[in-house]
């Protein structure tokens, strides 16, 4: 994988450009930079101009030949609009699967070739929403391209039965995490699957293995060989673990002897549903951690979790599906790519009838708990 993907920084000369979203509005003599939430005031007679000609295609230099105007005023100008986060001004480069790419061409060959590959435009299309999460990460200066590319480096494996695990499966492929697998006791998809997902109804009944294969390569933002199989080259090197509903405590040991992160989606709770927390091994609390916790505070959690763990689960509504695999998949993808999310060592509590008012909990690692010694 680490062959796949390489960052490069142009030294010189830099072409900046504005992030995309970014509005540039007129107020009096001076011009507003950003967006409704966040921005700056540039008050140089020549702000204006100057920002036009940050497209990414021009340098410093050439700015300040195009527009008669002295380099030293065109450079205080893309300084403060970097300090704002307002501008990309380094370049990174995204190689894509092989099809794309072959060394024995040259690049003015293969670049001549790519323009004219429908399937290589179809990616660069797909590409740019997602670049609009990326871009916009804090330190983020090259389009958000190389976040991008990384997210192939993770092992992804969402682990459980239901239409959330199907729904978040899709998503995170076709938001380039390529190698993220579904895992199920599950041997074929069921009816309670079809919930206006991935899975259709002529689906019912086929093996739930081969179907999320051919899934995998038609969802997947980056072009998948046609025989899924882990060579050297594209095996990740980052894991990540999702479980949905009842919880593998052998597996969980494992993940945390191993230092694999993991996140924990609860079977749902009457009309709400528990997302977290998400487990980073070695720092903040663990799954035993939150158990004790809640033991104390409430007295018939553990009778309650005791007949969860072997009730039958609960399937969620369509509506609450999408939204849970939505805000999962956000989660997830900002952990990729930043490092961070709001679930780590938190538990978010979404009731079906009042979802926009998400209430966090936020646990501690317990003394009781072996996992901080
Ligand atoms: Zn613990």
């Amino acid at each position: 994988m680490t062959k796949t993907i390489e960052r490069t920084h142009v030294s010189a000369p830099i072409k900046p450009r504005l992030k995309v979203g970014v509005r540039v509005l007129s107020k009096g003599n001076s011009i507003f930079v950003g967006s409704a939430d966040f921005g700056i005031e540039l008050r140089s007679p020549c702000a204006r101009e100057i920002v036009g000609q940050l497209n990414g295609s021009l340098s410093e230099n050439e700015i300040s030949a195009n527009l008669n105007i002295p380099l030293e005023n065109v450079g205080e100008v893309i300084t403060r609009l970097d300090e704002a986060h307002l501008i990309d001004t380094q370049l990174s480069k995204l190689e894509i699967y092989s099809r794309f790419n072959s060394h024995l061409k040259s690049e003015s060959t293969q670049q001549r070739e790519l323009a004219l590959d429908g399937a290589h435009q179809q990616i660069q299309s797909k590409l740019i929403p997602e670049l609009a999460f990326t871009t916009w990460l804090a330190d983020v200066r090259d389009g958000g391209v190389f976040n991008i590319g990384s997210r192939r480096d993770i092992d992804l494996q969402i682990i459980g039965e239901n239409r959330i695990a199907s729904l978040l499966f899709g998503i995170m492929l076709a938001s380039g995490v390529s190698n993220t697998s579904l895992l199920s006791s599950q041997e074929t998809i069921q009816t309670q699957d079809i919930c206006a997902g991935y899975f259709r109804a002529s689906d019912i009944g086929l093996s739930l293995t081969r179907r999320t294969e051919e899934l995998s390569r038609e969802l997947s933002l980056f072009p998948l060989p046609q025989k899924i199989k882990k060579s050297d080259d594209l095996f990740p090197t980052r894991s990540l673990r999702v479980v949905l509903g009842k919880i593998p405590a052998d597996q969980i040991q494992d993940w945390m002897s191993q230092g694999i992160p993991h996140l924990i989606i609860e079977d749902p709770d009457g009309a709400s549903i528990n997302i977290g927390p998400l487990v980073i091994p070695g720092s903040g609390p663990c799954l035993r951690c939150v158990r004790i916790t809640r033991e104390e505070e409430n007295e018939i959690w553990k009778e309650i979790e005791w007949q969860r763990a072997f009730a039958q689960s609960l399937e969620t509504p369509v509506a609450v599906a999408h939204s849970v695999a939505g805000t999962v998949a956000l989660e997830l993808l900002r952990f990729i790519d930043s490092g961070e999310s709001t679930l780590i060592g938190s538990m978010a509590h979404i009731k079906y009838h009042s979802p926009c008012n998400t209430e966090h909990r936020n646990f501690a690692q317990h003394p009781a708990c072996g996992c901080n010694w």
